[in-house]
């Protein structure tokens, strides 16, 4: 190719990729409380985003519609885990919303970076939904405003609209109702990733079913304990390491015996409390430094287990990058 002349001002077509990354997240707590009529459960949760990216390159092609490639980050074994190509795809599906409010849509071949485990609790799939939302709106000019965005995320999952938004915040409704929250400082924790996925609906049904079997009622109104804010607030480790909940952790641990195990060690070797992140099977270690979270992650490690230390919080989805090919 000549230089300075590009294929666009030759009248070829000109494909761009842009290059967005969205983060995990923790449940600092989690108040489930009913079934509702929809087939949700209605939340009470803190989310806190986490400095465990997903990555999506969102490349426009000559060619109409929407294909999917995914390759995992040096720390995720994707081997033997099954994540859909096609339209089951959350990253497919928010390029498919996109592409219906978007005037100068083209094909486009999303190249997904995992870093988050999958079905691990950590809204993996929803981070390349939101991250795939802002790449696909940058790619074709969409303008929407961040509100916008945040309705469309709300349609594809309770989680997606956090991970647009990142930092900490309070969830209400299904998740989807999100009210920032201020953090002064980074927490540092060590999550244990399991070699294994558990399904989001399974924990929240064996939880129902656990409640029923000993008469009890969920919980409602719902609300979020005005302390795990102060202590976030604050920047107060030993404050939040006394109050972080996750009613889902029992449905888990029924499913999965060996997560008390795994937070029971985490706790051994120095955690100041650790909890299951969400549906699991990741585990959320919580340590007084980034020093502290790094040799707990070390350690872990030794024994066997696949640990990271990571921080939070970090920021909603964000672009890195916006080249023309
Ligand atoms: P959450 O915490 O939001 O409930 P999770 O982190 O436990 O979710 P995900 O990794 O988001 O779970 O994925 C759950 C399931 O969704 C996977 O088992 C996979 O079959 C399907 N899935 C669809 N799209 C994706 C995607 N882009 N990445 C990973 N899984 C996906």
């Amino acid at each position: 190719m000549s230089p300075g002349i590009s294929a666009a001002s030759r009248g070829r077509f000109a494909a761009r990729t842009v290059r967005v990354r969205a983060p995990g997240k923790v449940n600092v707590s989690l108040n489930v409380g009913p079934l509702r009529p929809d087939g949700y459960h209605s939340v009470a949760s803190v989310y806190l985003a986490v400095s465990l990216y997903e990555e999506v390159a969102a490349t426009s092609t000559e060619e109409p519609g929407i294909t999917v490639s995914i390759n995992a980050a040096s720390t995720l074994d994707l081997d033997g885990v099954d994540i859909p190509l096609d339209e089951r795809n959350l990253a497919y599906k928010a390029a498919a919303i996109m592409r219906d409010v978007s005037e100068k849509a083209t094909g486009v071949h999303l190249d997904i970076t995992k870093r988050v485990p999958v079905a691990g609790g950590m809204g993996g799939g929803s981070a390349d939904a939101a991250a795939t939302l802002l790449a696909c709106d940058a790619l074709w000019d969409s303008g929407l405003s961040r509100e916008e965005l945040a309705h469309l995320a709300a349609e594809l999952g309770a989680d997606v609209p956090f991970s647009l938004l990142g930092g900490t915040a309070v969830g209400l409704g299904v998740g989807d109702e999100l009210s920032p929250a201020l953090a002064k400082a980074q927490m540092d924790w060590v999550l244990v990733c399991a070699d294994y996925g558990l399904s989001t609906p399974d924990v929240f049904r064996t939880l129902d079913m656990l409640r029923n079997a000993e008469g009890l009622e969920a919980p409602e109104p719902l609300e979020v304990d005005a302390k795990i804010l102060q202590a976030l607030r604050n920047g107060d480790p030993d404050s939040l390491s006394k109050l972080l909940v996750n009613d889902l952790q029992r449905a888990s641990i029924e499913l999965a015996p060996g997560l008390r195990d795994t937070i029971g060690l985490g706790e051994a070797n120095g955690a100041l409390a650790g909890i299951v992140s969400g549906s699991g099977p990741t585990v959320a270690l919580l340590a007084d430094s980034s020093l502290a979270a790094g040799e707990l992650a070390e350690e872990l490690r030794h024994l066997g287990h696949n640990a990271l230390a990571v921080h939070g919080p970090v920021p909603g989805a964000r672009i890195i990058s916006d080249t023309l090919l």
